[in-house]
């Protein structure tokens, strides 16, 4: 039986103002009891990622994606588990617990299993906006997987993320297979696809994710795949 305390929640599930939802981490690189989730990761990401800053200034960061990944890792598979566990803690919450994030840093999707467990957290609370950013479309295996498994699921905002190293190519089959897409890295855009550009970081609204109804949300809000552009703020 998994056992999960309601200190190991709070610790996964951090809240976040610039988002205005709860969302969790991973450790993008390898901790001292993990390897890192970011196997998906593009030479972009290398030189560009900024959590790779945020990692020399508060180097308490470590630690807790290294804890992050102990719960990650034991979460299960069954829904029923997240009935009786995921409800009861996000339901003694103040703050809006209808829309949360999957990994502000680090892969939400490192392998088979994680698409089993974000399904059965999706299922067990079918009014919650799951947000899914992820880079496993670039395994042929996992974008089947998830395409299969997660793509079905109304209630989450799966985007593919993308930035200046993804090909017109891959831009073209994601689009195809009606991937939403999260583009990030040059803020003229991406060359040939018309974007919705994000208002949070376009215009500065703070927390507007927790009510955007477009870009990385509309899939599940109006029913349409976009690809949204977002800039450096
Ligand atoms: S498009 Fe909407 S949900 Fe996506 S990052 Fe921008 S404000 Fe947030």
């Amino acid at each position: 039986m998994t056992t999960i305390t309601v200190a190991e929640l709070n610790d996964l599930w951090r809240w976040c103002d610039d988002i205005g939802q709860f969302a969790t981490d991973r450790p993008i690189n390898d901790t001292k009891n993990h390897e890192g989730s970011c196997i998906h990761r593009t030479p972009f990401c290398n030189i560009t990622c900024y959590n790779n800053k945020l990692y020399k200034l508060y180097p308490n960061m470590h630690d807790r994606d290294d804890r992050c990944e102990t719960i990650w890792q034991k979460l299960p598979t069954d829904v029923e588990w997240y009935v009786n566990n995921f409800k009861p803690f996000f339901a003694r919450k103040r703050k809006q617990t209808k829309r949360r994030r999957f990994m502000t840093r680090g892969e939400a999707i490192k392998d088979m299993v994680d698409v089993y467990r974000i399904k059965a957290m999706a299922l067990a609370e079918p009014d919650v906006i799951y947000w899914l950013p992820t880079r496993a479309w670039q395994s042929k295996h996992l974008k089947a997987l998830v395409e299969l498994e997660l793509m079905p699921l109304k209630n989450i905002a799966l985007n593919g993320s993308t930035d200046p190293t993804t090909t017109s190519e891959e831009y073209a089959m994601l689009q195809r297979d009606g991937w939403n897409t999260m583009f990030y890295g040059d803020d003229d855009g991406y060359t040939d696809v018309k974007m919705f550009p994000c208002p949070k970081t376009f215009k500065g609204i703070k927390g507007h994710c927790s009510i955007c109804k477009g870009g990385c949300m509309s899939q599940v809000t109006i029913g349409r795949r976009s690809d949204t552009h977002l800039i450096e703020h």
